[in-house]
């Protein structure tokens, strides 16, 4: 990134955009938790919405402190740590990998084999997070 000059800017949320002047207004969280409004001009600008998992589950018991919404599942076999039966993949499972539709084609396959193990009772298959990356 820094030898093609692209300048990472983390903790900021676009709040406001003057397209008139190629403005973008984004609010930064200071490291001593104070925000502040800051103007930056753009030539082109790409948002997105920030990032949160579903509300169903960000707002459920399936998930714990520190996960950020995320289901509290094993990294390594993706089912839940109190609920047998329940798995998370993608965007919802924190598992370390890149938070991309590439780790997703990964997981899908363990995660089906996974549930059906668990209904015959059988141990988990593991899967790894190695050489996962964007695209897909
Ligand atoms: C701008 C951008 C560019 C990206 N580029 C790439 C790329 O080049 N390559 C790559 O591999 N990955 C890329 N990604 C990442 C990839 O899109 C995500 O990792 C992937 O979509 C996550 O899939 P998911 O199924 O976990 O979640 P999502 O795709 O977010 O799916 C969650 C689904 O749940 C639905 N939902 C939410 N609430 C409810 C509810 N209450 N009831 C029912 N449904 C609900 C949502 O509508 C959504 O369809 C990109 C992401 C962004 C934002």
């Amino acid at each position: 990134m820094e030898a093609r000059g692209i300048e990472n800017l983390y903790i900021y949320e676009l709040k406001a955009i003057a397209p008139s002047d190629k403005f973008a207004v984004l609010l930064h969280q200071k490291e001593n938790g104070k925000t502040e409004e800051i103007r930056i001009h753009y030539d082109l600008l790409h948002p997105m919405p920030k990032f949160q998992t579903p509300a169903p589950l960000r707002k459920s018991p399936l998930t714990a402190e520190g996960l950020g919404g995320q289901g509290e599942v094993n990294s390594e076999t993706l089912q839940h740590k109190r609920y047998k039966n329940v798995f998370a993949l993608g965007d919802s499972s924190p598992t370390g990998a890149p938070k991309t539709a590439a780790t997703i084609r990964k997981q899908a396959p363990v995660v089906a084999e996974n549930l059906i193990d668990s209904i015959l009772e059988l141990p988990p298959k593991i899967y790894t997070t190695a050489h996962l990356a964007a695209p897909c």
